[in-house]
């Protein structure tokens, strides 16, 4: 291959340097070809009512379909689109995707809603309301109700510049759409310094639902954000709930929703028709 005889070029480079430059530039380029060549596809996976298992929304993960590789998990090509900011136009493909999905489902009557990941590169930007005037301008688009729409964010983002990224919430909250916070718990912000973010839902990250039934210091930190995550009036989802167990003492500490393999694993729209029979009650459509 042309890429590993080139390795020679840079002798002066310890050969890892080298490896990792070359897999770098070569995974920056393809990502490049991958927006035009429509190589991503997004994946859904639901959050449920504890008590009930009732469909509540559907979350959004990208997927990239890699000529050679195969399907390629988000963590290992998300972190370079940020910096080399290809995260823009993708995630507003993915915005576009995810509505479009939305809209036959609402128009088949299944009204979910729907969560989308968006990245603290998407929000900064000079003027605090382009993200939200480009939200807003595809919802209209598709014709979908800002009320179905979740955003999930990250605790990072908050910390990285506070003023900016309160303007550029408050400006997607008032346009009627929700925002979650993501991996909660594995930042460093309290909940008394995210009363001033406009957050409606917590999600409450993965790594203390793993341990939870084992060790009494993660099932406490899960009480203690629950119970303050209901003081601010906000609501909580646990994500990575993998068994009954789980779900169980979730439900005995008021956790209001799950998301986890107990449920399903993220998938795609063909496979998803028969999940959403049954855990979402269909409205019938109205008469035209
Ligand atoms: P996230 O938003 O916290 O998504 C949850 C991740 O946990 C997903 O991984 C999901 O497949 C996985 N997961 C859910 N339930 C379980 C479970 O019960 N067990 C286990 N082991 N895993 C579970 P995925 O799809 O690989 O996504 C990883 C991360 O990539 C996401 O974490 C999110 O931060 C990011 N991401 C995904 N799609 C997008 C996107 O469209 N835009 C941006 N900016 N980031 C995205
Ligand atoms: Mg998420
Ligand atoms: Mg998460
Ligand atoms: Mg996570």
């Amino acid at each position: 291959q042309a890429k590993q005889d080139g390795r020679n070029c840079f002798g002066y480079f310890s050969p890892d340097m080298n490896n990792n430059m070359l897999a770098r530039i070569t995974l920056e380029q393809s990502l490049r070809s991958a927006v035009l060549q429509h190589e991503f596809c997004l994946h859904y996976q639901p959050i449920v009512d504890t008590s009930s298992g009732e469909g509540i929304a559907l979350e959004a993960l990208l997927r990239w379909r890699h000529p050679q590789r195969g399907l390629v998990p988000p963590d290992e090509f998300i972190p370079i689109a940020e910096e080399t900011g290809l995260i823009e136009p993708i995630g507003e493909w993915v915005i576009q995707q995810a509505l479009r999905d939305l809209r036959q489902w609402h128009n088949q009557g299944i009204m979910i809603n729907m969560a989308i990941n968006v990245s603290g590169r998407q929000l900064a930007h000079g003027d605090p309301s382009h993200f939200a005037c480009m939200l807003n301008g595809l919802l209209q688009k598709y014709d979908v109700a800002p009320q179905y729409i979740h955003i999930e964010i990250t605790e990072s983002m908050l910390m990285a510049d506070t003023e900016l990224s309160l303007a550029a919430l408050t400006a997607i909250r008032h346009l009627g759409v929700e925002i979650y916070l993501d991996d909660f718990g594995t930042g460093y912000s309290s909940l008394s310094y995210l009363k001033q973010f406009p957050i409606s839902v917590i999600k409450i990250d993965k790594s203390f639902v793993d341990n939870m039934l084992e060790d009494r210091a993660d099932a406490n930190l899960i009480k203690a954000i629950i119970t303050m995550g209901q003081s601010l009036d906000m609501r909580l989802v646990a994500e990575g709930v993998e068994s009954e167990p789980q779900r169980s003492f979730l439900q005995g500490l008021g956790c209001d929703f799950v998301q986890g393999y107990l449920v399903a694993k993220p998938m795609p729209v063909s496979e998803l028709e028969p999940l959403l029979q049954r855990i979402v009650r269909v409205r019938p459509t109205s008469l035209q």
